[in-house]
Parts: structure tokens; sequence; C-alpha cells
């Protein structure tokens, strides 16, 4: 039974002290450290960072519950040599250091077998200080604490390790110990190696010296990190030699080809090699947030602050179709010859899909404002990417990469971020499988996926069983690699875009909804397109100009697809003053121009038809329907129950706490509405379940409110609608983005 009351800790410098101090916070801990000098032990008796000095190493680790080694790496192995002796078999031995694998290979040197009280691990936080003067209580707040537990290592044991960590303000995370020392190697051992180099390197140059006089910002912060302790960083680099060595060498050739480029004044591989990682290190940083020693403050927030009242006046542009930019880099990659994109809208989801390709070979230009350049591979010209592939938060990603990567020669695993991965994945897997894929999800069937290559896929006859274009586009785009027809039957009409895109790349998709077809085999052929604007991010306008007396606004050049126009439609049921105007076709793709004025609105029963063509709307429609005179009753609409929140509960909880009544129901909801009174909702906060369309729409409620309205966890709004605050407020609403 391994315990933890007294813990001993071996070595008080920045690590060791900051974890006994931590410790003694906790309250519950009686914490004893060693150090091998004297001065270091009587300043961390004096500052309060342990209870008890330990003179006697061997005898404090003969009656401590844990012991932790809190000292350079190397110096661990002879360690953890000259304690084994007095250890007993309850006693919990673990360390802290940056490198597991000589920590480990020195246990089964020492032990043979390890006892099951040794449980490796590493704090991921530090800083360039050391010594028992740079003692932080705070230093392993929110960042992580990763266990490389053997597997000699005892549950317990490394349960009571956790709690420890845990106490200290560690989130915890296990891995293998080569990953650990892999991952390492990449995200903090290159870049202290680099930093390290290069200042030397400048350094030691005379005349150099003087240009440090004039460094700025960002040489510091490239180097700040060369500020570290010389002896640690040694040890580390080599202890961790082969995994040091391997992403060094990575690095070299890569810092080659730029050389070469810049020798011959080769602009695209420059260009390319710099947009790529432009776009990258924005994706990295999530991916490697948790493994990054020093990483930015994850814990800040962003709300909208909306005051009651403002207008809805003048003549916009909303950013461009997602579900459209999404297509266009997919089969502007999968076509041959070169695809030029207008209008592609920058937000996260269609980075994603953006960096997704990039990872698979595809050279991709852009994005500058708005426009891309997609160097196609061809059907079959995709490779393995490096790594898993990180969707972040987009579903449609995950869910249209699956179908083309069931087709590939090599296996992928998807991923996403914390909501992704709660979302269900059986819907695209199974058909997958049933067209011969091999496809393995997480549990409960979310993600990750992973999909193996090298299957042969046959057409199938697929009868979708939800309203998802997601599903159907999935299929289809598996159904690109099939021998034979692939069919897809809808059970109410969904967005089309896939098929009209596929036609406009000059990939026959037959029949007419709600059957449509392909064959496998073909080619697709590089276009160019100008994405329409977005009615999806369109709506919340529409729907703040239908709600607000007064209002007359004029949305330009937006996407009239007619699988997308439900909320056209619907507004104009409950008696919207909407004109379509200007109608004209753009790639494929009809687009107009919507012009719309206040007028009162009433509240009906939403027709069930029109509720799949505007299923993302229903948000920014509950809203609507809260400002119309009578009940409005939504049915149909379970689908709102798994997007990225639960966007019925999201709605119904928002809107009692601004006082509106209305009921939940499994597929839709009962608003009553409250016209005829000027402020129809009150003030107060909003819970977003960090759910994008659910934070725009109460932003709308802010026309029509008699307080302020606080909605939380904004942050998700730049996945769909970068710049939708700046853009309301251009037209009279009164929001403000805080960041806590
Ligand atoms: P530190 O501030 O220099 O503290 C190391 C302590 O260990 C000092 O008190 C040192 O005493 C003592 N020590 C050194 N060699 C020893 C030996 N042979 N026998 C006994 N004690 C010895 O270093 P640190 O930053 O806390 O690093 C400690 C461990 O944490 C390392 O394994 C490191 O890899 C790991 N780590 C560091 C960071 C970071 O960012 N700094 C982050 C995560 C993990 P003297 O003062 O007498 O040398």
């Amino acid at each position: 039974m391994f315990k933890s009351d007294n813990i001993l800790i071996v070595g008080l410098g920045l690590i060791g002290g900051s974890l006994a101090a931590a410790l003694r916070r906790a309250g519950h801990y009686q914490v004893w450290g060693y150090d091998r000098d004297a001065d270091s032990m009587a300043q961390a008796v004096r500052d309060g960072v342990i209870d008890i000095a330990q003179q006697d190493l061997h005898a404090a680790v003969a009656s401590a519950d844990v012991v932790v080694l809190a000292v350079p790496v190397k110096a661990m192995e002879s360690l953890i040599e000259e304690l084994a002796p007095y250890l007993r078999a309850e006693t919990l031995l673990t360390d802290v250091g940056s490198v597991k694998g000589n920590v480990v290979a020195a246990a089964y040197r020492v032990f043979g077998t390890p006892p099951g009280g040794f449980v490796p691990g590493h704090p991921i936080a530090g800083s360039e200080r050391s010594g028992i003067g740079a003692v932080n209580i705070d230093l392993f707040v929110e960042h992580k604490f990763i266990i490389t537990p053997l597997p000699e290592s005892d549950p317990q044991a490394v349960a009571v390790l956790a709690k420890i960590w845990t106490d200290a303000g560690s989130d915890i995370l296990t891995m293998d110990v080569a990953r650990h020392d892999a991952v390492l190697a990449a995200t903090s051992h290159l870049p202290h190696i680099l930093a390290f180099s290069l200042v030397d390197t400048l350094a030691s140059d005379a005349e150099n010296k003087d240009i440090f006089r004039y460094a700025a910002g960002g040489f510091r912060d490239f180097t700040r990190v060369s500020g570290s302790d010389p002896v640690m960083w040694h040890d580390v680099f080599i202890t961790n030699r082969d995994a040091c060595l391997k992403t060094l060498d990575q690095f070299t050739e890569g810092l080659n080809v730029m050389r070469q480029a810049i020798v011959d004044g080769d602009s695209q591989t420059m260009l390319g090699i710099m947009t790529r990682a432009r776009v990258a290190r924005h994706h990295f940083e999530k991916i490697l947030a948790g493994t990054a020693y020093t990483e930015e403050d994850m814990s800040s927030k962003t709300n909208f602050d909306v005051a009651p009242g403002g207008q809805v006046q003048g003549r916009i542009r909303v950013p461009g179709d997602k579900s459209i930019s999404h297509r266009s880099i997919m089969l502007g990659a999968l076509a041959q010859g070169t695809t030029h994109i207008s209008g592609f809208l920058e937000g996260e989801d269609a980075l994603a899909t953006l960096q997704a390709f990039r990872d698979m070979g595809v050279v991709i230009e852009g994005p500058v404002d708005g426009k891309v350049t997609v160097h196609g591979v061809g059907l079959h010209g995709l490779q393995a990417p490096p790594g898993p592939l990180y969707v972040g938060n987009s579903g449609t990603t995950i869910r249209l990469l699956s179908g083309l990567m069931a087709g590939q020669q090599f296996d992928v695993e998807i991923s996403g971020d914390v909501s992704l991965n709660k979302r269900p994945m059986g819907r695209v897997a199974n058909p997958l499988r049933a067209m011969g894929a091999k496809v393995e999800t997480g549990d409960g069937g979310t993600p990750p996926l992973k999909i193996f290559g090298g299957q042969q896929l046959n057409g199938i006859n697929y009868q979708l069983p939800m309203a998802s274009a997601q599903v159907k586009s999935c299929v289809l785009l598996a159904g690109l690699y099939a021998q034979g027809e692939t069919k897809v039957t809808e059970p109410a009409p969904t967005r089309d875009h896939t098929e009209r895109m596929l036609n406009g790349f000059g990939y026959q998709v037959a029949g007419m909804a709600p059957t449509r077809s392909l064959v496998g085999g073909g080619q697709l052929t590089a276009t160019d397109i100008d994405v329409p604007s977005d009615i999806s991010s369109a709506t919340f306008f529409l729907v703040a100009a239908a709600i607000t007396p007064g209002s007359d606004l004029l949305i330009e050049h937006v996407g009239m697809n007619p699988t997308r126009v439900g909320v056209i439609n619907i507004l104009r049921l409950m008696g919207a003053d909407l004109e379509v105007s200007n109608p004209r076709d753009v790639g494929g793709e009809p687009v107009a121009d919507l012009h719309i004025r206040y007028a009162p609105l009433k509240g009906i029963h939403v027709p069930e038809e029109q509720v799949a063509l505007g299923i993302d709307e229903f948000p920014a429609l509950m809203i609507a329907a809260a400002c119309a005179e009578g009940t409005t009753v939504v049915t149909g609409a379970e689908e709102l129950r798994v997007k990225e929140s639960d966007r019925i509960q999201s709605m119904v909880d928002g809107l009692i706490t601004l006082g509106i009544d209305i009921e939940g129901t499994p597929d839709g909801a009962i608003i009553q509405g409250k016209s005829g009174q000027s402020s129809v909702f009150g003030g107060g906060e909003i819970v977003t379940h960090h759910d994008h369309r659910i934070a725009m729409s109460f932003t709308l409620a802010g026309l029509r409110a008699s307080a302020p309205i606080k909605v939380l966890d904004c942050a998700h709004v730049a996945t769909s609608f970068p710049g939708f605050v700046e853009l309301a407020t251009s037209v009279g609403m009164q929001v403000t983005s805080v960041e806590e």
C-alpha cells in the first residue's frame, strides 16, 4: 500500500523547491527536503519551502513514503544506485527529469526488475532560472505532468503520484517512455540547442557583439531559453542523444532547403516554407501546448459584453461560405492542375482542412486576403502525413476527409479538439466499412479515427439513416476511389455543395435529389472558385435586422444554394420584409444580394422540410421566434442535439435565463414570443458551451434587451466568422469582445 504522508524531495532547486512549496500549501503532506548544498537546505527552511531539512539522506529515504529525485538528469543514474538499498517495498520512488529513457535504463540496471513503487514522471513547466532562489509556488498550476509508467509500475503507486501532482496544480497525462523522449526532443530540446548555438555563434564573433545592442523583440523571444542552466541542458542533450540528433538532422535538412532557396532567389519555395510555417504554428500551438515548457496562458477566456439596444443599418458583406471553402481545398488538392480560390474563409475550420492537405504533401499558397492557390496532385497523389491529422474543432473536415482517406494507400489517424472528440463518427465509419474500408473509432464511436490504407473499396447503394450532408459527402468522396457506382439516397434534402462542386471540377454526379450517384475511377480537373458569402453567417445579420425596429440592411453576394435557403423561407413565413435581388451564378453556385428591413414577426410551426435546409440557422431563428407574436414550434430538428453543443438545450437554457418561455422537446422546441414589448429579453449570463453559433445568436438578443447580456466563452466565434464583432459594431450593434 503506497502512502504519501511523508514526501522527501532530493534536490532543492527550481523544480524540487517549487514542488515542495506547492505541496506544503496543499496542507496534508509533511514535506522533507535534502540538498547536497547545506545553504540551499537552510534557505528552504527559512523560506518555508519545506517542513524539515534532512541531513542524513539514507535515513530519510528509509523512512519516507515518497522519494522525489529533482536533480539534473545525469545525476539521477548514480543517485538511484546509491539510494536503492534504503528503499522499502512500499516506497514510491519518482523523478522529475526532462529525459526519461536514461532514468528508466538506470532503474533496470540497478534493480534488474524495477519495484512496483518506481514511477517516473516529468513536469512540463519550468523556466530559465535555477536554484532555490528561483522557487515559484505556482510553477505547475495548469501545466501538464507526464507520467511514464513502466509495465512493472504498481497502478496504486501511479494513482498516488497523480494525486500528488494534481495537488501541485498540474493536469496529468500518461505517455510511454520512448514517445516522451521523442516528443520532448522536438518541442523542447531542439529549441534549446538552437538558442544556445545561435547566441554563442553571434557572441563569439567580436564584430557581431555590437549587434546585441540593436537586438529587438524577435531576437529576445527566439533566444530567451539560452539563459537556461548549462548543466541541466548538457545532461538532457547527452541522455536524449538519439532523439535530439534525429530532430536536429531533420531541422538541418529543412534549413538547407531554405538556404538553397535564398541562394537561388527561389521565391516559391521560400514563400511555401513560410506560409506553411505560419499556419502550422497556430495548429502546433494547440496540439503541443500541453507539451511545451512555457506555454501561453491557455486559461484566458473571450466573452462578449452586449449592451442593451442598438441599430442595424448599412451595406455589408459577410465572410465566404465555410462549406464551399472546405470543399474548394479538398477538390482542388485532388484535381489535376492549379485551382485559384478567392473569398476563402480564413476561419480555423477551413484552415484545418488546408493544413491537413499540406500535411499530405499538397503545395498550397496563401491564404492572403482570402486568396488561395492549390497545386493539385490528382486523386492518387496524396502522401502519408508525418503524424496524425489534427483537425481542431472541424466536424466537416473529419467527416469528409474520412471518406477520402478510406481510398488511400497509407494509414491515417484523424483527431480533433476536446469538443470534436466527443462527436459521433459511427455515422461515417459504418457506410465506409460497408464499402470495404478499414476504420477504427475511439471508445463510443468518437474520434480519433484510424483509417487503414490499401483497402479495395466497392460502390454501395446507401440509404442515409439521417439527413446529414457530411455523411452524404463522405460516402460520395469515398466513391471516387470505389469500384463501380456509389449511390446515396437521403431522407430529407441536405446541402449539395459536394455534388455541385464535383460537377464544377468536371466529375459527373448523376441523378436528382434525393438519390445521387457517381462512378469511381475518374479524374478531377482544376478550376477557379469565387467563394460566395456564407448564408449561415448572413443569418445573424438577417435576424438582427428582422427583430430591430427601424433597421434597413443590405447583405451582398450571399450564396443561395437551394439546399441552404431554409432561413430565408422561414423568416419570410414569419413575416420578415426580405427581398432577394440581383440573382446570379458564380462557379455553379447561385448568389444574390439580400435586402432586409424591420417588420413585425409572427410565430409559426416551422415546416419540417425547411428544417434540414437551415439546420445551422436555428439558434438565431430561435432568437427571432422569441421576438415574434405567438408561438413558434420547431420539430424534426434532432440533429441540433449533436452539433458543437446540444443546441436545443443551449438555447433553452440561455433563453430561460433571459426570461423567455421556452420548452425543449427531443427534436426541437416550443417558444412563446413576446412581441409588442420594446424589450423582449432581460439581461444575464449565457453559457455557450464554447459553441460559436450559440454565442453569436445571443449577441443578437442585446438589440431587444432591457439589461446587459454577458455571453461566455466566445473564442470559437473566430472559427466560423472572423471579424464578427467588428462587423456587428459597424452596423450599430453594441457588443465588445473581452479577454479574461
Ligand atoms: P536546479 O534548479 O539546478 O536544481 C537542481 C538541484 O539538484 C540543485 O539543488 C543541485 O544542487 C542539485 N544537484 C545537482 N547535482 C546533484 C547531484 N549530483 N547530487 C545531488 N544533488 C545535485 O535544476 P532544476 O531546474 O530544478 O532541474 C532539476 C530537474 O528537473 C532536472 O532533472 C531537470 O531535467 C528537470 N526539469 C527541469 C525543468 C526546467 O525548466 N528547469 C523543467 C522540467 C524538469 P547544487 O545547487 O549544489 O548544484
